[in-house]
Order: structure tokens, then C-alpha cells, then sequence
């Protein structure tokens, strides 16, 4: 069964076409290739003049036949028949080139520009969409528009223009002749429709059936593991089949009147050449016709059947478009609840960092403070060791940073710090340019993500600019150097993504070296909770030094060498500050909950 029909949409769907919409995006996405849509037209409108054309010299040639005339004249129709009929094969490659031209390039200017919106929109939005969700809206209903971009409006028209010629062509051989086949036509196309009608939504049916299917097996495959370690096979199965079984049934209700749709048109066409030959023969006999102008009628005939299943094809096409239209259309229009600032003056070296009375909860769960009255500040190359329970909201502080979300109340700030003027220099976060804020801030965090792309580029994030000298002394920096003179190519060892073949702390030194090439006045540390070798545990702590040497440090420290380097220490309960204060101080005070967790143990306290 062909693939296409599963994607025939749903009536209700299909009832409300978006005009303004449709208008609107081809204005802005056909506009840049202007020229290239006129050329298209200009060859679509000559194709089916030459296709209208030829059969007009078949039939002056058999015509020519039977009056006896010249073999000289004969050849010569002969020859200009073949010589339109290339032509227009070299045109209808045209054609196709320009048209698979003009959706391709509009339908990935789209894609772009979707990709890019994405990006922009806030994190809530990201957690609201599953991954597959969203390539499904920026490539799968994109995929979709490609015929609407390219040809759509242009075949459409075109092939009603190809049509409504052949009938007056036909009702110029003769008048009865032109009717009683326009009206086996419109009766034909007709009930083609109402029968469409009716399949489509069987055929919803299924798609919908189907992709329960598939989520199936991609849980499935997914948990293969479990499901052995469990013996839940033959339960797994059970399901399989009667998903399977769902499938079936709703694929041959569909199929029922499938085969109705594809059949008729055989039967349509049937009855136009029993007009055909009924009225040609007797029309022939009464001198009417010619034998050339019978031909016509046969040829013309044959010539309709293409444009008329294909403006069918086309409608059908326009309906599937105007849901991805939809989806598109409501997809560009969710826009950041996150402005971006208008600019602010970040200092050279170490950023100084104030929390006023911060409060936050998640856009999605309003009724939890995730933070609430936080407060502490860091002077210019302090280090705040961030402590707390799981779920205590360490992460959550250090995104807000970055403006992954925003404050609920009170205010970040950062910015240089002088003890004169007290907090002079500081400016919100909300101000700063998004970019110059993730440009001044590094972050390493507890997973590191890694893409299936060389070293070099894992480290430099695909800037193209930064010199190889740079990065090998960076790598040499957080202990890499080695590492890096032993892959078989060097910084263009292509890694796997996730970084399977290196182990975490590989990893994490990866995330460092990108941190270093950055030079940001804060670092934003938040420790992987595993142990790790002692031997790698060692690096890590150098690299650690490095980083915090000359930079303001938030850490969220599993291990107690990390702790260690703190100036400062914050101790989150719930999203509250449960302790604040000095390292040495809190380690001092035996009463302090600092001091018990040290003497109970980070791992155990922490848990
Ligand atoms: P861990 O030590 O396990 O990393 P954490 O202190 O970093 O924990 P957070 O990740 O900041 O904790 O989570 C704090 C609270 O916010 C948790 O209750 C968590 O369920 C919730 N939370 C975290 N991320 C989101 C999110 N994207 N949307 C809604 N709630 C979230
Ligand atoms: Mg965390």
C-alpha cells in the first residue's frame, strides 16, 4: 500500500483551509526566489500549449494519409511531431529542476528559521515539547510544504487551464462531442471526491493506530534490558500482536474503499470512450469528422486523464499542507517569555555576583518555591561552595544565572565591586545581552554533553577561529595533553557521541578545556556526584585550581576536596539558605550544620 495515502488528513482538518496563512507564507518565503516561480510558470504554461499542440499534427497527418498527399508532406509532419514532442520533454525536465529547486530552497529556509525560533524560546517550552515532537514540527510538516512552496498553486492552475483546453479543443471538433464528455468528467471527478471524502478519515484511523504502534516498539526497544531481566517477553509480545491486530483491521476498512477511489477512475474513463466512440463513429459516418479529428478525440481524451487525477492529487495535497500550515503558523507564533537586555558592561577578570532576596518557582509549578528569600553575595574571585540535599535546588540557583529562567522576585546581579563604593558596578542580569551573559559565565555541568563530532570541535564548540595551539595548551592545562597526543589523530579523533569511549572524568576535564578557552569571570561548577579514580580524582583537582585561579567560583561540590576550596559556604534546605558564611568560620563552630556534615561524612549527610 503506498505510503502517501497514510498521510491523508482528517475532515476537520480539512474544512478550514487557512487562506491568509497560506498567503502569507509564501509571500515571505517565495519572495527571495521571485524570478526563479516566474520562469516556473513561463514553463509550466508552455508545456501544456505544446501538449495541446501535437495531437493537432497527428491529426492533419492521418488526414494528410488519407487524401493521398505527398510522401514530402507526410515527413515532414512526422518530423515536427518529434521535434515537439522533445521539446517538450527537455521542458518538463525543466520543470521538475526548477520546482524541486524552489522547494528546496524555501522549504530549508523554513526549517532554519524554525530551528532558530526554537533555540530562542524558553526553557519551559523545551520541557514542554519531546524531542521528537519538535523534528516532527521543524522537518516533518516542513517535508510537507515542499509541494505547496514549489507547485502547488502553479499546478493547480495549470493543470485546470490543460483540462478546460482539451474540452474546448474536443467541443471544436464537435459541440455534442465536448459536452457529453465534459459532463462524464465533472460526474467523474464528482464522485471521486465524495468517496475521498470518506476514506480519508479511515485512513487517520490507521496513521493514528500506527503510531501508537510505534511508540510501542521504541518503548520497547528501549527497555530491552528490563523487559529480559524481568522475563516480561511473552506478556511484550501480547501487546505486539494485539497492536498488530488493531492495525489490521483498521487498514482493511480503509483498504475497502481504497480500492473504490483507485478503481473509478478506470470506470470514469470507460465511459468517456463508449461516448467517445458511440458519437465518433456516428458523427464519422454523417461526415462530421475525419478520421484525423477521431484520433483527436482519443488523443485528447488520454491527454486529460494526467491532469485530472493530478489536480484530484493536488487538492488532497493542499488539505494535508493546511494542517502543517497550521502547525507551523502556531509554532512561530509562541514567542520567549524571556526578553533579551539591552546591553550591559560586563568587567574585565573576576565578576562579582549578588543575589537580592531571590525567589523562584518553575513556569510549570506555580504553587512550589523552588528558591525563596536567597541571599549572599560574592565578591570578584570568591569561591561559594553550594550545599544541600538532593532536590534542595542547587542546579536551579546556577540557572538562573544564565536566565534559563528568570526570577519569580528579587534580583541577580553582576559586575565589578569595590569596597569603597559599596556594590557600585553591578547591573542585573536582565539587562546584560544574552550572549555577552553565556559569554562571561562558564559552566561544567554534572552530565557532560558531548557530540559525536572531533575533539577539537568538542572543545571549542564548533568556533572555527580559535588557533589548535590554543586548544593543545588549554587540553595540557587540565591534564589532557597526553591524552590528546595519544589519540590516533590527534584533535581530530572524532568522539562518540555521549562520550562513551571516555570515562567521566575524561569528560569532565573535556567540559574544563572548554571553559578555559572561554576566559569567563565565573564559573559555575556543579561536581559529578560519582566517584571517581584516585588517580583521576587528582587531575580533576589541578584542573579545579586552574580553574577557580582568577575567577569567581559557584561550585556544587560532591567531594570534599572540592569543599576544601571554598571561601564561602551555602547550605540550601528546600530553597532555603539553611547556613551562610565563612568556610573556616562554619568548620570552626562545632554547632554549625557545616561541621556535622564534614564530621558525618559528605557522601552519607548529602544522600
Ligand atoms: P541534585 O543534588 O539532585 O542535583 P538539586 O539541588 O540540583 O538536586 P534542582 O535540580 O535544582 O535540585 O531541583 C530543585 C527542585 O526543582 C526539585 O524539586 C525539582 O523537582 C524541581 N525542578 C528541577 N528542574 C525542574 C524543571 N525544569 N521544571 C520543574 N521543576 C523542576
Ligand atoms: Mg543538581
Amino acid at each position: 500500500m503506498p505510503r502517501t495515502f497514510l498521510i491523508r488528513i482528517s475532515m476537520q482538518e480539512k474544512s478550514k483551509l487557512p487562506t491568509k496563512q497560506y498567503q502569507a507564507l509564501l509571500v515571505e518565503y517565495l519572495t527571495p526566489l521571485k524570478s526563479q516561480v516566474i520562469l516556473l510558470a513561463l514553463l509550466l504554461l508552455i508545456n501544456i500549449g505544446l501538449q495541446l499542440i501535437n495531437p493537432l499534427i497527428v491529426g492533419a497527418y492521418l488526414d494528410a494519409v488519407e487524401a493521398g498527399s505527398s510522401l514530402d508532406v507526410l515527413i515532414r509532419a512526422a518530423a515536427v511531431f518529434m521535434g515537439i514532442a522533445i521539446v517538450a520533454q527537455v521542458f518538463r525536465i525543466t520543470v521538475t529542476y526548477v520546482g524541486e529547486n524552489i522547494a528546496w530552497t524555501s522549504t530549508n529556509n523554513l526549517r532554519s528559521d524554525l530551528a532558530l525560533h526554537c533555540l530562542k524560546l524558553d526553557m519551559s517550552f523545551h520541557k514542554q515539547y519531546k524531542p521528537g515532537e519538535l523534528i516532527e514540527r521543524v522537518d516533518g510538516d516542513v517535508t510537507q510544504l515542499a509541494n505547496f512552496f514549489s507547485q502547488l498553486v502553479i499546478r493547480l492552475g495549470a493543470n485546470l487551464l490543460l483540462v478546460i483546453g482539451v474540452l474546448i479543443l474536443l467541443g471544436l471538433q464537435d459541440w455534442r462531442l465536448g459536452i457529453s464528455i465534459t459532463a462524464v468528467a465533472v460526474v467523474g471527478m464528482v464522485a471521486l471526491n465524495w468517496l475521498n471524502k470518506r476514506s480519508v478519515p479511515r485512513w487517520q484511523v490507521v496513521r493514528e493506530v500506527e503510531a501508537k504502534l510505534f511508540g510501542f516498539l521504541e518503548e520497547w526497544l528501549n527497555g530491552t534490558e528490563e523487559i529480559r531481566s524481568s522475563g516480561a517477553e511473552s506478556f511484550i509480545l501480547l501487546r505486539l500482536y494485539q497492536a498488530m491486530r488493531t492495525r489490521w483491521h483498521k487498514v482493511i476498512r480503509a483498504m475497502r474503499i481504497q480500492v473504490l477511489v483507485s478503481d473509478l477512475p478506470l470506470g470514469v474513463f470507460a465511459l468517456a470512450y463508449v461516448a467517445a466512440h458511440i458519437l465518433g463513429a456516428s458523427l464519422y459516418r454523417d461526415g462530421v469528422l475525419t478520421i484525423g479529428g477521431i484520433y483527436l478525440i482519443f488523443y485528447y481524451i488520454d491527454l486529460m486523464k494526467g491532469p485530472l487525477w493530478e489536480i484530484l492529487r493536488q487538492v488532497e495535497d493542499l488539505q494535508r499542507a493546511s494542517a502543517s500550515i497550521n502547525r507551523v503558523t502556531e509554532l512561530r507564533g509562541i514567542k520567549p517569555t524571556i526578553q533579551d537586555g539591552t546591553g550591559a558592561s560586563f568587567p574585565k577578570g573576576p565578576l562579582a555576583v549578588v543575589f537580592s532576596d531571590v525567589a523562584f518557582h518553575y513556569e510549570d509549578d506555580p504553587g512550589t518555591d523552588v528558591l525563596k528569600h536567597v541571599d549572599f553575595s560574592l565578591k570578584p574571585g570568591e569561591v561559594l561552595g553550594l550545599l544541600g540535599r538532593t532536590g534542595s535546588g542547587k542546579t536551579t540557583l546556577t540557572k538562573l544565572l544564565f536566565r534559563f529562567h528568570d526570577v519569580t522576585s528579587g534580583s541577580i546581579k553582576l559586575g565589578s565591586y569595590s569596597f569603597e563604593n559599596d556594590k557600585a558596578g553591578l547591573f542585573d542580569i536582565r539587562l546584560a545581552k544574552e550572549a555577552d551573559l553565556r559569554r562571561h559565565i562558564g559552566m561544567v555541568t554534572q552530565e557532560v554533553q558531548l557530540f559525536n563530532a572531533t575533539v577539537r570541535q568538542n572543545v571549542t564548540l564548533f568556533d572555527d577561529l580559535i588557533p589548535d595551539e590554543r586548544i593543545l595548551q588549554a587540553l595540557k592545562e587540565v591534564g589532557l595533553g597526553s591524552w590528546v597526543n595519544e589519540l590516533p589523530q590527534g584533535l581530530d579523533t572524532v568522539l562518540e557521541a555521549g562520550g562513551s569511549d571516555l570515562s567521566a572524568g575524561q569528560a569532565q576535564l573535556l567540559a574544563f578545556t572548554r571553559v578555559f578557552l572561554d576566559d569567563p569571570g565565573l564559573v559555575i561548577l556543579d561536581e559529578a556526584s560519582s566517584r571517581l579514580d584516585p588517580a583521576t580524582e587528582r587531575l580533576i583537582e589541578q584542573a579545579v585550581d586552574r580553574l577557580f585561579a582568577n575567577r569567581t567560583a559557584i561550585v556544587i561540590a560532591h567531594h570534599l576536596g572540592t569543599i576544601q576550596r571554598a571561601d564561602e559556604i551555602l547550605i540550601l534546605d528546600s530553597g532555603h539558605i539553611a547556613e551562610y558564611g565563612a568556610r573556616q568560620e562554619l568548620a570552626r563552630n562545632p554547632d554549625s550544620l557545616f561541621s556535622r556534615l564534614l564530621k558525618t561524612g559528605m557522601e552519607e549527610a548529602m544522600a
